[in-house]
């Protein structure tokens, strides 16, 4: 069968704008179908449009598939929906299947736009899916072993009419783990991979190391959203490419738990890994709490000393907007970020990820005020701040990139760039913002969340009102 996996575009945003790595799910479904006969593409489309609004055109590689595959998050789910829906409009005999983070957490809206959902994880069960034996409308995929997943074939990435897309990436893309052992409540990766933390065998991890090599890469990103955080088979990896001494630079995400660990610290800089990607989130106590962190602001200074001791960078990432935060603590944190000195920095508004509790809460809290998923970046406001006004956060965090990378002319002119680029593809967004704080929608939405929140305190004060208490809200929500 022909098979294409697509990878939607985000609109613009300030992070996406330095990223081009592709999903890894959709390499991984794509190689075990090449694997069992099936002609495979993946169409990533920052690399390989697959649908033209304009011209209202499917790509040749998605006009001639039997079977099309969306991988999409909440971010890019709109475009996933259009593109969907014009392969059905175009040629209905076509399947559409949708999987993701977003389709995961709502199958029911995704089903309006496919033929079948995929909830989880997509690998273990996609041949059963293309081949007809599983035909529900929404299949789970349960987590596979990951040693039984196969090297990724970067050859199925289409770029452009005639080339072969992973030209065109200068990062290699590896994945040596899935899932975290932590739960911080805006994260969707519990939801999606599970709390059991996954590693796969070293050997294989090494063995597509030493292919990306052969392919030409001379950089990886390791999408692990947790490296380290089984230090015994991290170690043994971490020597064993130190053993192949490859001129092959690296780097992943990491809690900063990593930083507790010398050895640790000292084998990672060995094996050429550069910089950390840590989310250290906030310099309110309170607000690392809330997003149920497992860290102090002590500890994370503390472990910024030992990782810039190891001769190791830190992107920073922080999230911005939770209950507690002021405009105070705002700029203690851009402060925190300069002083604990992290190479780079993300500042992040605090969103809610559908299927994360975060999501939950603000939904039964009525705190949510935008509901087009294409704000869903970390880069807008969509939900109410308790202690800032919306709008105001918003300029905040456009400063904290300004205050941030104003120190050198190079790191000035990029983030001044970023900014004006992010303003101008999001007027549409700063009117409406601007126009909810002084309208006096605000102050409505505000009220209404605050009866919300003092409506369910009293049910929890009163477990006799209990009952009484949960459908009060119930219905409140549901109106
Ligand atoms: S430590 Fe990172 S990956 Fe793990 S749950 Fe928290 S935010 Fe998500």
């Amino acid at each position: 069968m022909r098979v294409v996996f697509i990878e939607p575009k985000p609109p613009f945003n300030l992070y996406y704008f330095l990223g081009q790595l592709p999903l890894l799910g959709n390499l991984y479904m794509g190689t075990i179908l090449k694997e069992a006969g099936h002609e495979v593409h993946v169409l990533k489309e920052n690399l390989h449009a697959a649908y033209y609004d304009r011209r209202d055109r499917l790509d040749p590689l998605v006009q001639q598939a039997d079977v099309v595959g969306i991988t999409a998050t909440t971010h890019t789910v709109k475009r996933a929906y259009r593109i969907a829906d014009a392969i059905k409009r175009r040629q209905p005999y076509t399947r559409v299947i949708m999987g993701g983070s977003h389709a995961s957490a709502l199958p029911e809206e995704a089903l309006e736009h496919a033929d079948q959902v995929v909830a989880g994880e997509g690998d273990p069960v996609i041949r059963d899916i293309v081949e007809g034996r599983k035909t529900d409308r929404v299949v789970t995929g349960m987590p596979p072993d990951l040693d039984t997943l196969p090297a990724l074939d970067l050859s199925l990435l289409a770029g452009g009419p005639r080339g072969n897309g992973s030209k065109r990436l200068s990062i290699a893309p590896i994945m040596a783990s899935r899932g975290c052992p932590y739960d911080c409540v805006f994260c969707s990766v519990t939801r999606m991979f599970g709390r059991r933390y996954r590693v796969r065998a070293p050997e294989l991890v090494l063995e597509e190391v030493r292919r990306r090599y052969r392919e030409g890469f001379r950089q990886a990103f390791f999408y692990d959203d947790n490296f380290a955080a089984n230090r015994r088979k991290t170690k043994q990896f971490l020597r064993m490419l130190i053993d192949e001494d490859l001129d092959f630079r690296w780097s992943s995400q990491f809690s900063m738990q990593a930083a507790d660990d010398p050895e640790l610290l000292e084998l990672l800089r060995r094996a050429k890994c550069h910089t950390l990607f840590i989310g250290l989130e906030s310099v309110n106590p309170q607000t690392l709490r809330d997003y149920r962190k497992h860290q102090t602001v002590k500890s994370i200074a503390e472990g910024m000393k030992q990782i810039r001791a190891a001769g190791l960078k830190v992107h920073g990432m922080f999230v911005l907007g939770g209950d507690t935060d002021t405009e105070e603590t705002v700029n203690h944190t851009v402060d925190f970020a300069r002083r604990i000195r992290c190479h780079t920095a993300q500042f992040s508004v605090l969103f809610p990820i559908p299927g994360t509790q975060l999501y939950q809460d603000m939904q039964r809290r009525r705190r949510i005020f935008v509901d087009d998923w294409e704000a869903y970046d970390g880069s807008h406001v969509v939900i109410l701040p308790e202690r800032i006004r919306p709008f105001r956060l918003q300029k905040q965090i456009l400063r904290a990139y300004k205050r941030f990378f104003n120190t050198s002319w190079q790191r000035w002119v990029a983030s001044r760039l970023g900014i004006l680029l992010w303003w101008f593809t999001n007027q549409k967004y700063w009117r409406f913002l601007k126009h909810f704080d002084r309208s006096g929608r605000y102050d409505k939405v505000k009220a209404e969340a605050k009866r919300i929140a003092k409506q369910s305190t009293q049910s929890e004060a009163s477990p006799a009102q209990g009952d009484t208490g949960e459908t009060a809200t119930g219905t409140a929500t549901a109106s």
